[in-house]
């Protein structure tokens, strides 16, 4: 089923990411994740996509084809273009048609020093309006709440994003955040420049010190200071960490839900504990 199908009849949804794992020989390993994930009965669960190498080689489809079959759950396979030139994108897009797989969470990647960019795609909208000529996928977008890194700046950033709506992004994921005000006035700003579509929150749960630093300086997210004493608190308590990094994900949760957020997305890291623990604080709520 489209993502866009599941918001017709649904008015908000709950929904996971997870990450294939790198080697082949890993793959069986994923079911330990997705059987706890799939019993929290998520609307959907998307799958990120490594770049580099061949497109077809890094398990997205894989992973997401375990999804539906095995799970009955509907997959988003994230997909990246700079790096792909038309062909391999056609490869790809051939392969998720005969499997079924009807959703594809389009993006641009980041530009790196190791990957030479294709220059057949620079930018998602330009992806999604390549891949809609021949196929009939539901396709999602990123958007970000505090502005993309690369971006001149918010005003720049929303044309862009509504290009990439016009472009045919039915639905849009967020980075994830942790001042919900700034989320607020990002939906805010969409609205007024005519994007419609639902815009899900991505919720990312911190509950190991060593990410956190890395993490925030990889999005940029800002953190606000009531999260920052709880950091700096507990940051050499990991158990404690543990405990109040979930407390601040379901707190974050449970003001999104009641503020009208079209849905949660949330970044599990692979992490089935942390997602039905989540799940379990906010069960009555979602
Ligand atoms: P774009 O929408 O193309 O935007 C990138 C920048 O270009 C922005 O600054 C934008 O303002 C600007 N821009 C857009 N269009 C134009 C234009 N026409 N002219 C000038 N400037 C323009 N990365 C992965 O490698 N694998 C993943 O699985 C993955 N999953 C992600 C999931 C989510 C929910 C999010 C938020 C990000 C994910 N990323 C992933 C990271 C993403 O690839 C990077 O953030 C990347 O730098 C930008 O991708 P984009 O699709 O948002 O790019």
């Amino acid at each position: 089923m489209k993502i866009s199908e599941i918001y017709n009849k649904k008015k908000r949804t709950l929904s996971f990411e997870i990450f294939p794992p790198k080697k082949e020989s890993d793959l069986h390993n994923i079911d330990e994740t997705l059987s706890v994930l799939c019993k929290l009965e998520p609307d959907f669960i998307s799958v990120t996509f490594g770049a580099g190498g061949s497109i077809n080689k890094n398990h997205t489809i894989e992973v997401a084809k375990k999804i539906r079959n095995d799970y009955g759950i509907e997959p988003i396979v994230h997909l990246t273009c700079l790096n792909y030139g038309k062909s391999q994108i056609d490869e790809f897009a051939k392969a998720l048609e005969n499997e079924g797989i009807k959703n594809v969470l389009a993006l641009r990647g980041d530009k790196t020093d190791d990957l030479e960019p294709s220059n057949d795609f620079l930018h998602a909208s330009d992806l999604i309006s390549y891949m809609k000529k021949d196929h009939d996928f539901c396709f999602l977008g990123a958007c970000y709440p505090e502005c993309h890194p690369e971006s001149k700046g918010s005003v720049d950033d929303m044309e862009h994003l509504k290009e990439k709506t016009n472009a045919g992004a039915g639905v849009l994921l967020s980075q994830l955040f942790f001042d919900n005000d700034l989320f607020y006035r990002f939906r805010e700003r969409c609205r007024i420049a005519g994007i419609n579509v639902p815009i899900i929150p991505g919720i990312m749960p911190v509950t190991r010190s060593d990410r956190i630093r890395k993490m925030v300086g990889v999005c940029g997210a800002s953190i606000p200071e009531r999260f920052r004493k709880i950091i700096d608190r507990y940051e050499n308590n990991n158990e404690a960490l543990f405990d109040a990094g979930l407390s601040y994900a379901i707190s974050q949760i449970i003001d999104l839900l009641s503020s009208d957020a079209d849905g949660i997305h949330l970044y599990t890291m692979n992490n089935p504990l942390v997602a039905k623990r989540i799940c379990e604080g906010i069960k009555n709520i979602v």
